[in-house]
């Protein structure tokens, strides 16, 4: 399949996933993003019928207000743990590690119409836990083709790099992740999925990215 891929300031990402009854919007680009995102659909002449949040920062759920009342009836899915932050609730879960809360959390509107957890399934996607950037972060893997949409577990901007770790040419995924020891987990369990494809929430599209992943955690260890 092909990969749709709409892009803000050249560092922000968002995905179109095909599938039998529309599309499938992975995350929403910051405020303003809207506009574009509704003009890929409209290039792809599919309606966007959900719209699936792979965590709460404001590059990803910023123009989801916008959509929500641009889409009437459009599904708005995230998980439980991150649906917390979409209200600003910052408080931790018992179990969950001591660190600060990082990035920001400006908070949307629009409620989810429901929320999901690891194993369930959006439309054709899967479902896996990725957190650490955020506590409730996930990636989404379409088996039909092996697209591993990573959300913020590896960025590709300025070369391959897990959240684990800043990397100097673009350190800002890194400085907004809430425990690096978690991120570098689920950089690790990304990998284990063996994905055909790469597609991050910063960066471009990466095909067969096994080797470049394995340097990517080896560098973020
Ligand atoms: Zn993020």
């Amino acid at each position: 399949m092909s990969i749709n891929r709409i892009f803000q300031f050249g560092a922000i990402n968002a995905y179109l996933v095909q599938e039998d009854d529309g599309l499938t919007l992975v995350d929403t680009l910051m405020k303003g993003g809207h506009k574009r995102i509704l003009a890929a659909a409209e290039m792809l002449g599919a309606p966007i019928v959900r719209i699936a949040l792979t965590h709460a920062h404001g590059d990803h759920i910023g123009s989801l207000d916008k959509l929500a009342a641009a889409l009437p009836g459009v599904e708005v899915l995230i998980s439980g743990r991150d649906a917390r932050l979409l209200v600003k609730d910052r408080t931790m879960d018992p179990g969950e590690p001591a660190a600060k809360l990082r990035g920001g959390y400006p908070g949307a509107r629009t409620a989810p119409t429901a929320t999901f957890g690891a194993g369930d399934r959006i439309g054709s996607l899967e479902v896996h836990a990725a957190p650490g950037h955020t506590p409730g972060q996930v990636a989404f893997l379409d088996p039909r083709d092996g697209t591993l949409y990573c959300a913020d577990s590896y960025s590709t901007l300025g070369g391959m790099a897990t959240s684990a770790k800043p990397n100097p040419r673009f350190p800002l995924v890194a400085l907004a992740t809430w425990h690096r020891p978690t991120a570098l987990a689920s950089a690790r369990a990304m990998r284990a999925l063996d994905p055909a494809r790469l597609a991050p929430g910063h960066g471009r599209v990466v095909e067969a990215p096994g080797a470049e992943m394995d340097r990517a955690i080896a560098r973020g260890a």
